[in-house]
């Protein structure tokens, strides 16, 4: 670095790409698996036999992930995923790489990445990793703490939206549908179809379905008691630490979310 000082070679950092998040905007940043689905290549929850509509390794070891962010980068206050994507939030005062977007960016997306394929053995033990994942990721500006609830809620709209018409189309394929079949009779139902036909075809009352799938699931760091040493006398020494939780809320943007939660926005 300070060799570039003054040197010839020093106007080429000039050349480098300006992307500060500007204060006080908000620093969201999302990350998603590339091509995990999608039809014309290879897919990754395909060739790693996920269970369809949700297998529940894959979402763990993505909140895994989640949590292992929350541990390694303290300004990361918040975090909601499903599927193959997470969004984090960071705090709004936060320094972090001198608030560059390229850089939170590219540590996020690599770190979570290496997560991934380090902890892969942890949650599909019979299942080979067999290449090697990788994520994309953008960050979103947020001006306001409102534009970020309405992010949040979005995001998670599309878990529940996505999750209702992939529960449906893959009841229907199990049923003996081929896929084509499938999503010609979903073309144009509404919610309220949906979970008609899950519970008349096929007994199943949506609301019943877990909340890792209905729901999606929330990282944040609430206060816990631990136990740090003991006594001699065998009396416990507790200090409050904040760990990372998995929480599955009904509804994160709405207000009663982020008033039981005040510090998540300090
Ligand atoms: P930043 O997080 O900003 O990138 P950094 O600590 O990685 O900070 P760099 O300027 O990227 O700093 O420098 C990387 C340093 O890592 C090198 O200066 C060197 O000391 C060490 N390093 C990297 N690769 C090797 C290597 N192959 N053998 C020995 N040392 C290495
Ligand atoms: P892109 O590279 O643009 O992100 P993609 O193929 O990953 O494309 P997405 O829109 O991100 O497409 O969708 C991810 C898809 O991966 C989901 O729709 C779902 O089919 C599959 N998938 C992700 N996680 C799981 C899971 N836990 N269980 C089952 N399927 C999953
Ligand atoms: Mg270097
Ligand atoms: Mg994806
Ligand atoms: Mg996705
Ligand atoms: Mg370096």
């Amino acid at each position: 670095k300070s060799k570039m000082a003054n040197s010839r070679y020093e106007y080429v950092k000039s050349f480098e790409v300006e992307d500060e998040v500007f204060m006080p905007n908000l620093i969201v940043v999302r990350i998603d698996g590339r091509d995990f689905q999608r039809w014309y290549l290879i897919r990754f929850s395909q060739v790693h036999e996920f269970e369809k509509p949700n297998d529940e390794r894959a979402l763990n070891l993505m909140n895994s992930c989640a949590v292992a962010m929350l541990e390694e980068y303290p300004d990361i206050v918040f975090s909601y995923g499903y599927s193959d994507e997470y969004s984090f939030v960071f705090k709004k005062t936060t320094k972090f790489y001198q608030r560059r977007a390229s850089k939170i960016l590219s540590l996020t997306a690599s770190f979570f990445t290496s997560m991934y394929v380090t902890k892969w053995k942890e949650f599909f033990p019979q299942e080979k990793l067999r290449y090697a994942p990788s994520f994309h990721s953008r960050v979103i500006s947020c001006a306001s703490i409102e534009v970020l609830q309405t992010y949040l809620a979005w995001r998670q709209n599309d878990c529940h939206t996505n999750n209702q018409y992939s529960t449906c189309l893959w009841m229907l394929i199990k049923s003996g549908k081929t896929e084509k079949e499938a999503e010609e009779i979903l073309k144009g139902t509404q919610k309220q179809d949906k979970n008609e036909l899950l519970f008349q075809q096929f007994g199943i009352n949506y609301k019943n379905l877990p909340e890792l799938f209905r729901r999606g699931s929330c990282v944040f760091k609430t206060e816990v008691e631990d136990i740090v040493k003991y006594h001699e006398d065998g009396t416990p020494v507790k200090r409050l630490r904040r760990k990372p939780r998995i929480v599955h809320s009904e509804n994160i943007a709405g207000r009663n979310f982020w008033s039981e939660h005040p510090c998540l926005l300090k």
